[in-house]
């Protein structure tokens, strides 16, 4: 399935035109594989709408491909439906952890104050889950194996005490983290519960925590916590498993946050700050995004122009047929050459003027020709013409043609003052 997005982005690159049907074909590959990933209908919808209209009404920027235009719509969209970029302050601060029994929020409060102790700040956590037996032990462990102080009463039944005492105990510290109880379901008492904590810690961001596998669910929780204590920041655990964790941005468009961490794995160093594009090539499992990019380019192979020869005469109609070739896959010629810096080339109308049909009578016209003919095509006189139009099913126009076609191409090639071989690749990237 990811193949398929993979295939698709390479049947773009190779298209002459990108056009209405291409793009369709993208979106609806993309679809296919975002909804695998578990991405909300709704959300791929609406993105797949903005792709087309992008792709098809916003103007090519100067200097950039049909392609790479559209691959990076398609990125920009994707990013945008992470949400923006999530800011993680250093100044000293309070974070409440949100989210159900065994998302991960014991484990990411502990990974937190790592990452916090890191950065140099005085880093505390407060566990009020004194509904899981167990739990404090659990955050005491992984605490103090970094050194970080924590507090909490197992024997304390009131989580609110647990909270106001937690904050008295560590007013030294610069960022607290809250570590709060989930339940197996979103249960009233719960929500009640940890809005009466975010009044008492009044805490600088509260944060949900979201398993990468829940998929679907994860909107409702999100709108839950979202509604009782304003989420302003999703962090995805377990993207270390087989999950690719798309239900999440269902959290983040119904929190109209965005993601801050992802949880990668067990131990305490696993947290990573969200970085969309390693994110995005994760969840629709196709690797790097960039790499995909550069391998599209792959199709591109044989776009060199080789001018120094063209200026040197040996421009020779297997050559131009080369280049023909060459720039077509790159999208429509006017469009291609139009990006050259052809400083002197003055290249009429005509020249671009040629369909891939067009090319398909020139090939089978030089089948008909000799190599020496092919090299030289001034040597072809009448009668040769005639019997080259014979050969290969075509008029003697046709052949003229042909041979008027590649004299213009010459003489616009010796106008062109630049020298130096050239790749189209390069030129197209800039
Ligand atoms: P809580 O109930 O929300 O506090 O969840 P816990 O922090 O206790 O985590 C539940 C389970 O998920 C534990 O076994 C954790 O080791 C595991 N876990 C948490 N985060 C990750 C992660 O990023 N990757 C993996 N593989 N396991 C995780
Ligand atoms: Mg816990």
């Amino acid at each position: 399935l990811s193949n398929s997005l993979k295939d698709a982005v390479k049947k773009l690159a190779g298209k002459a035109v990108v056009d209405r049907a291409a793009v369709d074909e993208l979106v609806r590959d993309l679809q296919r594989a975002l909804i695998q990933a578990d991405v909300n209908v709704k959300l791929v919808m609406g993105l797949s709408q903005s792709i087309k209209k992008r792709a098809l009404e916003e103007e090519l920027p100067k200097g950039m491909g049909v392609r790479d235009h559209v691959l990076r719509i398609v990125y920009q969209e994707l990013v945008s439906l992470m949400g923006p970029e999530a800011e993680v302050s250093l100044k000293p601060q309070t974070i409440l952890m949100a989210g159900l029994q065994g998302s991960g929020k014991t484990t990411t409060t502990a990974k937190l104050c790592r990452y916090f102790q890191r950065k140099g700040l005085k880093v505390g956590a407060i566990c009020c889950d004194n509904f899981r037996p167990g739990a404090f032990t659990q955050l005491q462990t992984l605490c103090q194996r970094i050194n970080v102080p924590i507090y909490g009463d197992p024997k304390e039944k009131d989580a609110l005490r647990i909270v106001k005492n937690g904050l008295t105990a560590l007013r030294d510290v610069e960022v607290i983290i809250v570590d709060t109880a989930g339940r197996h379901a979103l249960e009233d008492d719960l929500i009640e519960e940890i809005m009466q904590i975010n009044a008492i810690v009044k805490p600088s961001h509260r944060w949900l925590v979201i398993d990468a596998a829940l998929g679907q669910a994860a909107r409702d929780q999100a709108r839950r916590f979202h509604e009782a204590i304003g989420i302003d920041g999703v962090v995805i655990t377990k993207m270390d498993g087989t999950a690719k964790g798309g239900g999440a941005l269902s959290a983040v468009a119904e929190t109209n946050s965005s993601i801050v961490f992802i949880g990668s794995g067990e131990t305490i160093d696993d947290l990573e700050r969200f970085e969309p594009n390693g994110f995005i090539s994760r969840m629709l499992g196709m690797g790097d995004l960039k790499a995909l990019v550069e391998r599209a380019e792959d199709v591109m192979e044989g776009g060199d122009l080789d001018v120094n020869a063209m200026l040197k005469g040996k421009f020779t109609l297997k050559d131009m047929y080369k280049q023909l070739e060459a720039l077509n896959k790159m999208g429509p010629l006017k469009q291609v050459l139009s990006m050259l810096p052809l400083g002197g080339m003055n290249v009429p109308n005509e020249v671009y003027d040629v369909t891939s049909v067009k090319m398909e009578r020139y090939r089978i016209m030089m089948d008909s020709m000799t190599d020496d003919e092919m090299d030289d095509p001034s040597l072809l006189g009448t009668s040769r013409i005639h019997r080259i139009a014979m050969g290969s099913g075509s008029s003697v126009d046709d052949v003229r043609e042909l041979i008027k076609y590649y004299k213009m191409m010459q003489r616009a090639l010796k106008g062109f003052k630049g020298g130096g071989r050239f790749s189209m690749n390069r030129m197209m990237k800039q």
